[in-house]
């Protein structure tokens, strides 16, 4: 409604501004406009006369102009033989035009001049600009002069047209404020009642029918928004389920424990409290962790770069692993192909490293687990992984485990260090840095999950 009432003010406007300048500016824009033709043909006629160039004004100006020019002097040089409507001015009425033009200061426009015509007797009204110049002791006085045509009949030939213009115009504005309803509005409008759907978690997916790409687009959008919102949803709750499970498990560890050493004397031993202060541990990393993915999420995680030789850090995490490894019977060795520097902030790059790992002990159902940390030259740069032997990753999921909250089996293993947030932090803490970063897979196979730095 209000882009019609738009719509028809705007037409309205143009119309009114049509018509003041058609018919009430009209004269005045038709004699401005000639009074400047006339002084432009004035100085251009004085100029060749100063520059002793003699030809035939009235031909080169007049004829299609519908102007006359007569330049009249003390010397014949200067006189030319105009044939319009200044041809047979009489001197009396020539000399008052100069005199005037003197007093002006040698150039003056003569606004409705009138002048008898002694030939024919018929009165003139004029526009006449007359300019008075001096070319060695010589004295000209160019004029150029125009009829003055009184428009009143072309204003009002307007005028008619100008009814019939309005009428047209106005068909053609329902026309359009009508299609402009069809086409635009009220695909807006289905749209926005399947929005406020959306909003209320009622959004079905379907499509709206629309005429136009765009609108598809939009559409379109709508329903992948509403997808990735249901997806999102999902996903949270999913995420509560785990945090909880995975605060639930040291939690009862802890008091279980806690209970036990003070219910039964002979268990308050240093075994016992080391795995009340081991679950604790976890917790706190837990904690940390999900703090790290809020801060990371919102931007507020500054860096601590420095320089990291590769060899001293991955020896440092494969320490950290190697005795646990050796517990549960799985292989884990360090593959150095390459040494170097680069700048990172240790403590994430080394959470990135202990997410990669917990998540290749994890998701391996082979017998003999092989865990592979290592180093290679990759085109110019230099490729830090964690190469596992086990379940692999499909094709499909290889995008979608970098995103938040998503899993591709719900049942795992606790991880030994950690806390199981997983690659969304990895992911985000490689993205800070700028580093490249993947996966290569072979479902049943291999994992390869790595990072690319260069070396400074
Ligand atoms: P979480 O381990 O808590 O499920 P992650 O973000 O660490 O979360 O991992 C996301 C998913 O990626 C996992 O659920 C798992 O299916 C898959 N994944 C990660 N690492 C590996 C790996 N080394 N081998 C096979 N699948 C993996």
């Amino acid at each position: 409604m209000q882009v019609t009432v738009i719509l028809f003010v705007f037409v309205a406007a143009v119309l009114g501004l049509i018509y003041i300048f058609q018919t009430v500016y009209l004269n005045d824009f038709y004699s401005s406009e000639k009074k400047s033709l006339l002084k432009n043909i004035a100085n251009n006629v004085a100029e060749t006369i100063a520059l002793n160039e003699s030809s035939d004004f009235d031909f080169e100006y007049g004829m299609s102009n519908e102007v006359c020019i007569r330049t009249v002097s003390n010397v014949d040089k200067y006189n030319n033989d105009c044939h319009c409507s200044l041809k047979d001015m009489n001197v009396d009425t020539i000399n008052e035009i100069a005199s005037q033009t003197i007093d002006a200061g040698g150039d003056k426009l003569f606004d409705q001049f009138v002048y008898i015509s002694r030939r024919d007797g018929v009165r003139n009204d004029l526009y006449i600009y007359a300019k008075y110049l001096t070319v060695n002791e010589d004295v000209v006085l160019v004029m150029v002069s125009s009829m003055i045509t009184p428009l009143d009949i072309t204003i009002s030939t307007i005028k008619s047209q100008y009814l019939v213009i309005v009428g047209i115009v106005i068909i053609m504005t329902l026309i359009l404020a009508f299609l402009i309803s069809r086409i635009i509005l009220k695909p807006v409008k289905d749209m926005n009642s399947e929005s406020k759907k959306l909003a209320k978690g009622q959004y079905d997916g379907s499509l709206v029918k629309t005429n136009s790409q765009e609108f598809d687009e939009l559409n379109d959008t709508l329903i992948q928004a509403n997808e990735d919102i249901l997806a999102a949803d999902t996903a949270r709750k999913e995420l509560i389920g785990n945090v909880s499970h995975d605060l639930r498990t040291p939690l009862t560890m802890i008091v279980g424990y806690g209970e036990m050493m003070k219910d039964i004397p002979e268990e308050n031993n240093e075994e016992n409290i080391d795995i009340i202060i081991n679950e604790a541990k976890r917790l706190s990393a837990l904690v940390d962790d999900m703090l790290m993915v809020s801060k990371l999420e919102l931007g507020h995680l500054e860096l601590n770069r420095k320089k990291i030789n590769a060899r001293t850090l991955l020896d440092n995490v494969f320490h950290q692993y190697e005795k646990y490894c050796e517990s549960m019977n799985v292989d884990i060795s360090l593959d150095m192909e390459e040494d170097f520097d680069f700048m990172a902030d240790e403590n994430r790059i080394e959470q990135v490293l202990y997410n990669f790992i917990n998540n290749a002990l994890n998701y391996n159902s082979k017998e003999d687990q092989k865990i592979i940390i290592g180093t290679k030259k990759n085109g110019d740069s230099y490729r830090i992984y964690v190469h596992d032997n086990g379940d692999g990753i499909a094709e499909d999921d290889k995008d979608k485990i970098w995103e938040r909250y998503y899993k591709v089996d719900k049942e795992h293993k606790r991880p030994h260090i950690g806390s199981g947030i997983g690659l969304s932090l990895c992911r985000q803490i490689l993205e800070v840095h700028e580093f490249n970063y993947g996966v290569d897979s072979s479902p049943g196979e291999y994992s390869e999950f790595y990072f690319d730095v260069h070396n400074i």
